[in-house]
């Protein structure tokens, strides 16, 4: 029993107010067959929609099996649509991809009856077409099957919205009586403007107009629509043409009869019924897995381009973020490192950060400190390189190697790297040979005339030697005896015991053959070349040259130690030689007082005993010490006496520091002398004792670079070397740094561009959403009209969300990889082009597989979101407009 009460509605649009139901109010009972007719834009679907629940009433009530439809939360709405309603529809709304079977089975899973789709297929008249698609039904068929799913629900009330619309007369007619047996047992709610067949069918019929009730009738039972005569009185039949024999017999008969009356179609106006006040009990159930599925499927398939288009979009957009992210995520000394094993070195060389430019080396000396930091945390052998430089140059000094393969020697070096204090395996393996082939010398310390604070140099160094006393004397490759060529081993033999020409400190003990002329045989002839064209400016950038430089530097211009006590002998060698030497020793060094760094000053370092200095006590002249002194406290002749008196009470101390330059403004050990007496003058000598003496010659021959054997292993130690102000030296390490000036320009505009990606991504993403459930409407519309429930529908959207996520995830994790090698190689070249170089062997856009999971789990949930929010569209489609007939 449905009972309306004051029903109104109003439509508000923008331009103005529809009344489409005025106060309308009526009882039907729980069976029998009610027309709703009137005019079009009468309210006759409206009044439906509002029966239904599939639209907001404005004011009013309208109580369906004791339940009031007005007030219904969303879900119980379901549930009276699912057991209460059989909707049936003008163009009959059947799911095109499911058959007839399906489409009734579908409507039978949502409601909560146990009713098998075949009996209603076969009350409908449709036995032997349950595997027909709707496409191979004719229109009847088809609506025949919308009834059989509308019946299969047992609903209380069947609500059809000029179901024959869209039918021819005979087809109709068939409709109807159908629909008429089935008005039997269930109320049948028809909306047509077809009086006809409401006077035919109907066993009530409720004409609009203007969205009021302009008449109500109901038919009279037992009334026969019939041409008579009744007490006189002719009585014509109800919507009834007249033959011509029936107009013959109305004329004969006119004479006798007391008059005409048209019969009335067997209505009288309705008597309202009484409310019995029963309540109906409204069920739904949730949708089978299996129909899920088949949804899904649908659904799925369903623009499959645009889905995969969509993944594929997903995936590029998101590698094109991971590739921007990979940037900002370059970490230089992890990039070193990854370079530094990728290129397979023989070892790593660490030293302490030289403030200066690559051509202009200046290193400094790792303090004992920091090399003891660096032993402990590294887990290999370290090999510590000294800065025993050896001269070429037979009159000492010279420029650094760059600048001298650059000018005037070209291919040879002036002057060694140091001396590297390793053993014979590590020199193997750094010369790349198999055994160390002794060209001339001993590397044997049991032989005489080995020396323990000598070193073996290369035959490279060798030939350096050679070609730099070549050059300044043309005839030293002659015998000034015989006037003879000198041969190779009798060069490299007077080599031998030769000591640095400057300051005499190194000893050579042995040359070594190596493999360097074969491998730099062409930049040797490029050289030449250059050189006779005075035209060597450009080389400085040529890749030959640079992977030339970076092989002499890091292994064949440096002398080699195999002796495991060089330092020491190194250290009492110099002293010896210095005490010989009348005391006195020289080098450059700073002295630095309260931080700040005395400029460059060569001094010398003399025992003296004559001022009875204690350990670390020095005498110093006036100029030396004014060196450190900052303008208030220069001292002069005025105030010396005055000066020596407060150092006598308390001597002053100075740090001592050694080839710290540019910008590391640091003490490399925390040596300290004191000066306790100034001297007039203005001689650079700085007097000490004995001891004293000895510890700065330990301090000036500290090891500047340490060698480690083990290249992966230097990974665990990156730490270390940034805490320590550390770095390791390579070729490839200037390329590394540059990569990150580079990518540091860009950091900025990497930051806004990840997020307006992330941006272009949700909503790219929430609008494929939305347009995913847009492409579904109809589905969506007809299973809720059903009394589908939205969780179901919203689970197929989000499974259909996931699975396209899963897609993005893999293809992402595939093209963040390709990407990520691809993007490498091209920022490469580009910066190659631009910095004139070779970043061969350096990855400046890595794959770390982690950040890539991280990134797919967070795009994964990107997904999901905008899945959520595009489904919250699903409660906001309008049905009405969904289910609406063409007209
Ligand atoms: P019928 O089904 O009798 O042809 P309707 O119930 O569809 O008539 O419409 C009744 C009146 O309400 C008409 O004037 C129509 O224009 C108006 N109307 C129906 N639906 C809407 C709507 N969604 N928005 C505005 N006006 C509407
Ligand atoms: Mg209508």
């Amino acid at each position: 029993m449905i009972v309306v009460k004051n029903l109104t509605k109003v439509y508000k649009t923008r331009r103005r107010e529809v009344c489409a139901l005025n106060n309308v109010s009526f009882t039907l009972p729980d069976t029998g067959m009610v027309f709703i007719v009137g005019k079009s834009g009468s309210g006759k679907s409206t009044l439906l929609n509002m029966i239904s629940g599939l639209d907001k009433i404005t004011s009013g009530k309208i109580l369906a099996g004791g339940n009031a439809v007005e007030t219904m939360s969303a879900s119980d709405r379901e549930r009276y649509l699912s057991s209460y309603i059989g909707y049936i529809f003008q163009d009959y709304r059947l799911i095109e991809d499911f058959t007839v079977r399906q489409n009734v089975a579908l409507a039978a899973d949502i409601s909560a009856t146990k009713n098998s789709p075949d009996d209603f297929i076969r009350i409908v008249g449709l036995q032997g077409y349950e595997n027909r698609l709707p496409k191979e039904l004719s229109g009847g068929q088809k609506q025949r099957v919308a009834i059989a799913r509308a019946l299969v629900k047992n609903p209380k009330v069947i609500l059809a919205d000029e179901p024959t619309g869209n039918l021819d007369q005979s087809t109709t007619q068939e409709i109807l009586q159908l629909l008429k047996k089935i008005s039997k047992n269930t109320l049948v709610l028809i909306v047509s403007h077809n009086l006809r067949d409401a006077d035919e069918y109907a066993d009530r019929i409720i004409e609009l107009a203007d969205g009021r009730i302009i008449n109500d009738i109901s038919r009279i039972e037992g009334y026969t629509n019939k041409f008579s005569m009744q007490n006189g009185v002719i009585h014509l039949p109800h919507h009834k043409n007249l033959q011509k024999v029936e107009i013959g017999e109305l004329l004969r008969r006119g004479k006798y009869s007391k008059g005409i009356v048209q019969n009335g179609g067997g209505f009288a106006p309705t008597k309202e019924l009484q409310y019995s006040g029963e309540k109906d009990k409204l069920r739904n159930k949730r949708m089978s897995l299996k129909n899920i599925v088949k949804v899904f499927g649908i659904f799925f398939k369903r623009k499959i381009f645009s889905k995969i288009s969509t993944v594929v979009m997903a995936a590029v957009i998101l590698s094109v973020f991971y590739i921007i992210q990979s940037l900002t995520l370059y970490d230089t000394s992890s990039a070193i490192m990854d370079t530094l094993v990728n290129a397979d070195t023989y070892g790593v060389i660490v030293q302490a950060h030289s403030g200066s430019s690559s051509t202009n080396k200046y290193v400094a000396r790792i303090s004992e400190e920091r090399l003891a930091n660096l032993d402990e945390a590294y887990e290999g052998e370290m090999y510590k390189l000294y800065s025993e430089y050896l001269y070429a140059n037979p009159s000492g000094g010279g420029e650094s190697f760059v600048t001298s393969a650059q000018n005037t020697i070209g291919f040879y070096s002036y002057i060694t790297v140091g001396t590297l204090n390793t053993t014979k395996e590590y020199a193997k393996r750094v010369l790349g040979v198999d055994e160390l082939n002794v060209l001339a010398g001993t590397i044997d310390p049991a032989n005489e005339n080995y020396r323990p604070y000598g070193v073996t140099i290369t035959d490279y160094t060798a030939d350096s030697i050679i070609a730099r006393h070549t050059a300044k004397d043309p005839l030293y490759a002659f015998d000034k005896t015989t006037g003879e060529l000198k041969s190779t081993e009798q060069l490299y033999s007077e080599i031998i015991g030769l000591r640095s020409v400057s300051y005499e400190k190194t000893y050579i003990n042995a040359i070594v053959d190596t493999n360097y002329e074969e491998e730099h045989r062409e930049i040797k002839d490029k050289i030449s070349q250059l050189t006779s064209e005075s035209n060597l400016e450009d080389i400085g950038t040529d890749p030959l040259y640079l992977a030339f430089v970076a092989d002499v530097t890091e292994r064949y211009n440096i002398g080699y130690s195999f002796d495991e006590g060089y330092y020491e002998a190194l250290c009492e060698f110099l002293v010896d030689q210095a005490v010989n030497n009348d005391g006195v020793m020289r080098f450059s060094a700073f002295f630095i007082k309260d931080s700040k760094y005395s400029s460059s000053q060569s001094y010398v370092i003399a025992i003296n005993d004559k001022y009875d200095l204690k350990d670390g006590e020095v005498v110093m002249s006036v100029s030396a010490y004014n060196t450190v002194s900052t303008t208030a406290d220069k001292v002069n002749s005025a105030n010396l006496a005055e000066k020596n008196e407060a150092l006598a009470a308390s001597p002053e101390k100075l740090g001592f520091a050694q080839y710290e330059s540019g910008e590391v403004k640091e003490f490399i050990n925390n040596t300290e002398i004191s000066v306790s007496k100034l001297i007039s003058g203005s001689t650079n000598y700085i007097y000490v004792n004995e001891n004293t003496f000895r510890d700065l010659i330990r301090y000036n021959t500290y090891a500047y670079s340490v060698y480690l054997d083990n290249p992966a292993a230097a990974r665990d130690i990156a730490d270390v070397i940034d805490e320590n102000k550390l770095s390791i030296c390579s070729g490839l390490v200037g390329n590394v740094h540059f990569i990150e000036r580079c990518i540091n320009i860009f950091d900025k505009f990497f930051g806004v561009t990840m997020i307006l990606i992330l941006a272009a991504c949700v909503i790219f993403l929430v609008s494929f959403g939305i347009k995913s459930i847009r492409s579904n409407i109809y589905e969506i519309g007809v299973i809720k009209a059903m009394g589908g429930i939205k969780r179901d529908i919203s689970k197929i959207f989000i499974s259909q969300s996931l699975l396209i996520g899963v897609g993005i995830l893999i293809s992402t994790y595939i093209g963040m990889q390709i990407g990520a090698a691809l993007a490498n190689e091209v920022f490469l070249a580009s910066l190659a082009l631009v910095a004139d170089s070779n970043f061969y062997g350096i990855k400046a856009i890595a794959f770390y597989p982690l950040v890539a999971l991280i990134d797919i789990g967070i795009s994964l949930a990107l997904v999901l979101i905008s899945a959520i929010i595009s489904n919250r569209t699903i409660d906001k489609l309008n049905l009405i407009s969904i289910l609406k007939a063409k007209e």
